[in-house]
């Protein structure tokens, strides 16, 4: 059997030359490669890659024309993977590769899907980590409740699960949806999760919001659905309001209070209308975006690959001519 390794790398010079030997030595028992998708990086990756794939023919790279983010990065990779086991793992060693014999065990078992679960989390911030709670508990309430909590993009997929995940082809993907939204058959395996080896995370808070937000609106249309319920309660909100001022021009000498609960009232009410005419202008941006159907990657050049021939939908694949063809046409021509 063969097994794949999908490994994001976005600017992780510091950790390829942890990360390759240390791969190399968990997959002792099987037929392996590493696809190293490089998303944009602009530091040495794509050099240390480019070498490491020169002198072993299990690495191998997908290289993108710019940066277009870690789940369009795990995308490709899965596209192009050939395993019949396909693990998908960060390049900063938070994922550890010691872990890939159990999870190989797991799916030699028959499960679809091997999920290690993250028990403790090793140099992560407090803020992080109750973030990341956070998170999880709004996705099982919103969006699916199927979603395996702590459990990130490291994960063991058989054959068949991947050819399921590469049908989906959405552009706002948030590939622990997509796996939960199957239902296939899952493993829980407990893990620790180390610090990162080097280098800094590739999610700052304001990228850790947007993904969040991203994952949500794949999944759900709830927060539309709330707008309605925060409406209804306002719209109530106001009738009691106003009956009680009616009750106390009419029956009491009160004066009704002046224009300050007014003014507040109206900030209230156009601060609801505004952020439920924002959110429905997220969704529709959102499908507008769906609607164009740009390519959901470009790759610009691959190492030890080769392209599927059954083709891939909705990706640019424009690789650089072979040099050896190259030649022979020159040679072709010359001869003619
Ligand atoms: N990554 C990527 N593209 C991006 C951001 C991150 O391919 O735009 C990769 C990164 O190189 C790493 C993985 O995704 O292999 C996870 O990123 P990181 O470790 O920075 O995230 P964290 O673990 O801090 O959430
Ligand atoms: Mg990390």
């Amino acid at each position: 059997m063969v097994l794949s390794v999908i490994v994001p790398v976005f600017n992780e010079a510091e950790t390829l030359s942890i990360l390759i030997p240390r791969l190399s030595t968990s997959l002792k028992q099987v037929d392996w490669e590493v696809i190293f998708v490089d998303d944009g990086s602009t530091d040495a990756s794509l050099d240390i890659i480019r070498k490491a794939s020169a002198l072993d023919r299990h690495i191998k790279l997908l290289s993108f024309s710019r940066n277009f983010g870690h789940q369009a990065a795990i995308t490709a990779g899965l596209d192009f993977a050939e395993g019949d086991a396909v693990v998908v793992m960060d390049a900063d060693l938070q994922d550890p590769p010691e872990l890939l014999p159990k999870m190989l065990e797991l799916y030699q078992e028959g499960y679809d899907v091997v999920s290690p679960r993250r028990v403790s989390r090793e140099g992560e911030t407090l803020v992080k980590r109750w973030t990341a709670k956070l998170f999880y508990r709004c996705m099982a309430l919103m969006a699916d409740k199927r979603l395996a909590a702590e459990v990130g993009d490291f994960r063991l997929f058989s054959r068949r699960a991947v050819l399921a995940i590469r049908s989906f082809r959405e552009q706002h993907r948030f590939m622990r949806g997509l796996v939960a939204w199957l239902g296939l058959k899952e493993a829980i395996l407990p893990f620790e999760r180390q610090t990162r080896a080097a280098g800094e995370t590739k999610y700052p808070m304001l990228k850790m919001l947007q993904f969040a937000w991203t994952a949500i609106a794949s999944s759900s249309a709830l927060p539309l659905r709330l707008s309605i319920g925060a409406g209804v309660i306002l719209s109530c909100a106001g009738f009691v309001y106003l009956a009680r001022v009616v009750y106390l021009a009419l029956w009491t000498n009160v004066l009704v209070p002046g224009w300050a609960s007014v003014v507040v009232l109206q900030c209230i009410f156009s601060g609801v209308i505004l952020l439920a005419l924002g959110l429905i202008g997220d969704y529709v941006a959102r499908t507008y975006e769906e609607a164009k159907g740009r390519p959901l990657y470009v790759v610009t050049s691959v190492l030890n690959v080769s392209v599927p021939e059954s083709g891939i939908t909705r990706a640019s694949i424009l690789l650089e001519p072979d040099p050896r063809s190259i030649q022979l046409r020159k040679v072709l021509r010359a001869a003619r």
